[in-house]
């Protein structure tokens, strides 16, 4: 059995009063039965790498740059998120595949990035309500798992989030049917391209509405190895129960 893995999603939210709630989570769990990740805005990482030193939870960030340095404005880099005391990165995310125009090249490049940099990439795919009402669900995920997965992808350097765009931050979630069938066919995919001992160690999180009220169902989908959390992550309140119903 893999460990499993509750990843919150901060976004852009949360200044400095913010960690106040990862305090909270920290000592809400001090000897938890999963692995637990807290993605806040990059203006925290370094903070709350070191709020949370000495408690078993990890930190990570929401993206990061191809390229470990040099003139990019704005960015950061996978090396940079290590310093800072992070463990692990979200790329690809819907949002910014969508508000950034990322492509599954660009998001492979980022998680071959962070492996280099000894990194846990955290991928995410997902469709699209107009792709999953035309029929297209598998295909979209097969092409984003292929295209964004690196080569040299392990249990130990990634994790796959399905998350479909149509759940995120909506309150709709799929029937448990749809989301077992999505993560079959990943896990399918992964077994063909890694090999059985290998892929077995990839995490695969269901994300999108995860919230207090859905967790204990969506855990009990067979490959469902955890969640990645948006809003139900902001606060120890909402985020702990979605932790003990993986336990
Ligand atoms: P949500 O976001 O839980 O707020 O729907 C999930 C995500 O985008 O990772």
């Amino acid at each position: 059995m893999v460990r499993k893995l509750a990843a919150g999603n901060w976004k852009m939210n949360g200044t400095r009063a913010a960690l106040e709630e990862l305090q909270a989570l920290a000592q809400a769990h001090s000897d938890p039965a999963v692995d637990i990740l807290i993605c806040p805005p990059a203006t925290l990482l370094m903070s709350a790498a070191e709020l949370v030193s000495g408690h078993p939870l990890d930190i990570g960030a929401q993206d990061c740059h191809t390229a470990p340095s040099g003139a990019h404005t704005g960015d950061i880099s996978a090396p940079m998120i290590a310093d800072c005391g992070a463990t692990a990165v979200i790329v690809g995310h819907s949002e910014r595949r969508e508000d950034h125009n990322e492509s599954n090249d660009l998001i492979r490049a980022k998680a071959e990035s962070a492996h280099a940099a000894g990194l846990t990439a955290i991928i995410c795919i997902g469709e699209t309500l107009a792709q999953r009402d035309a029929g297209q669900t598998l295909d979209v995920i097969a092409d984003q798992l292929q295209g964004s997965t690196p080569d040299g992808a392990t249990g130990v350097n990634t994790v796959i989030a399905y998350e479909p765009v149509w759940a995120i931050g909506t309150g709709k979630v799929p029937s448990l049917e749809q989301i077992g069938e999505v993560h079959d066919f990943i896990r399918e995919k992964l077994t063909a391209r890694f090999g059985a001992d290998n892929v077995r160690t990839i995490r695969l999180l269901y994300g999108g509405s995860v919230k207090p009220a859905n967790a204990a169902e969506i855990f009990a989908v067979p490959n469902v190895d955890g969640a990645l959390v948006g809003g139900a992550s902001l606060t120890e309140a909402d985020f702990s129960p979605i932790i003990k119903s993986l336990e």
